[in-house]
């Protein structure tokens, strides 16, 4: 195989039309099950306190000390750029054709939001307070990352997976910038439209309402939002977070309804462990693209998207931060694949 032009990179898939990430990096193979020398256990957690020279540079911090060194101890809430970026800032698109296929650099940014200096701490057990602060730094992560118009869509996610171990353990979510929209995206991007061009009113506005009048899928209702088991659940257990207040972007939510937000995040979380004990745990953000590239495609949003929290309960096995976002993401390049399989003993 030819070595790779670019760290990652965008595909097209012309089979389904949407972009596909391909990486290359051999820890995200090893995760396979691929075997590598190092026990990931057998380092130091990069997240903890105390190891904050283990991580790239900080990007942003809260912290009560207003003295504090960057990257030393001290701090709440720290966002750094992913050791292992799926997808890197640097570098132009770079579209280009291979023969019949479509394909670009994997340009983008992937970040982690350490939520804790502490590496038992569990998302259910944070304050309303300590919520509040870390939606409020991803609300200012993203507005950052979409001055970059490169960056198509934006949005943050979280895996709590049962089986986590070393650093992967630690309380944390990812925020993550991409050149493409997401397939699963743009098809509730054009649904939500589709809708609001038919009946002139926000689908899940309508949703809340009719959800809330029923009665029958309503989890709670808060003050700021309502949560639902979506009538259509795609996984066991499914929950969305809808807010009152019709914004399509979670950029715009205003800081004094975060606590709000995290109030029914953390009751819906609570009420999953209970029924469902020893499961992991999906969060998804879904709001608006980065409208700047093509305002005029986009020139209805602010009316037909509402932007909502995605909860999939997940029984205990892996999954991937690209699978939450609904990017799909192949960890082992097909040319690497196709190699190996091509090597192996067959039937003769
Ligand atoms: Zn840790
Ligand atoms: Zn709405
Ligand atoms: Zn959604």
């Amino acid at each position: 195989m030819e070595p790779p032009k670019f760290p990652s990179e965008l595909r097209r898939d012309p089979h389904h039309g949407g972009w596909c990430v391909t990486t290359y990096h051999p820890e995200r193979e090893a995760a396979l099950n691929i075997p590598l020398a190092d026990d990931p256990d057998s380092v130091p957690c990069a997240f903890c306190e105390g190891y904050e020279t283990y991580t790239p540079p900080e990007l942003a911090v809260v912290s009560p000390d207003s003295r504090r060194k960057p990257d030393s101890s001290g701090w709440q809430i720290r966002v750094v750029p992913n050791r292992l970026p799926t997808l890197t800032v640097e570098g132009v698109e770079e579209r280009e054709g291979v023969g019949m296929f479509d394909r670009m650099r994997g340009v983008g940014a992937h970040e982690i939001v350490i939520e804790s200096p502490r590496h038992s701490d569990r998302f259910s057990s944070f304050s309303i307070d300590r919520l509040s602060k870390i939606l409020s730094v991803v609300q200012n992560r993203l507005l950052d990352l979409r001055k970059d118009i490169r960056m198509r869509y934006i949005s943050a996610c979280r895996l709590e997976s049962p089986d986590s171990r070393g650093h992967l353990a630690h309380p944390h979510s990812q925020v993550v910038g991409s050149g493409a929209t997401p397939p699963s995206l743009k098809t509730e991007l054009a649904s939500a439209r589709e809708y609001y061009n038919y009946k002139e009113r926000c689908l899940f506005c309508d949703i809340l309402r009719e959800e809330e009048r029923s009665k029958d899928r309503l989890v709670a209702s808060y003050e700021t939002c309502v949560t639902v088991a979506p009538f259509a659940s795609r996984f066991p257990f499914e929950v969305h977070i809808l807010p009152r207040r019709h914004l399509h972007d979670f950029g715009l939510v205003p800081i004094e309804d975060l606590p709000g937000i995290a109030e029914s995040l953390l009751d819906t979380c609570r009420r999953l462990d209970v029924v469902l004990p020893g499961w992991g745990r999906g969060l998804s953000l879904h709001t608006s693209p980065n409208t700047v590239p093509r305002h005029e495609y986009w020139r209805t949003i602010q009316q037909d998207y509402h932007w909502h929290i995605e909860i999939m309960p997940i029984p205990p096995r892996r999954q991937d931060w690209a699978e939450l976002m609904g990017l799909p993401l192949c960890s082992v390049a097909p040319e690497r694949a196709a190699s190996a399989l091509r090597n192996a003993p067959g039937l003769s």
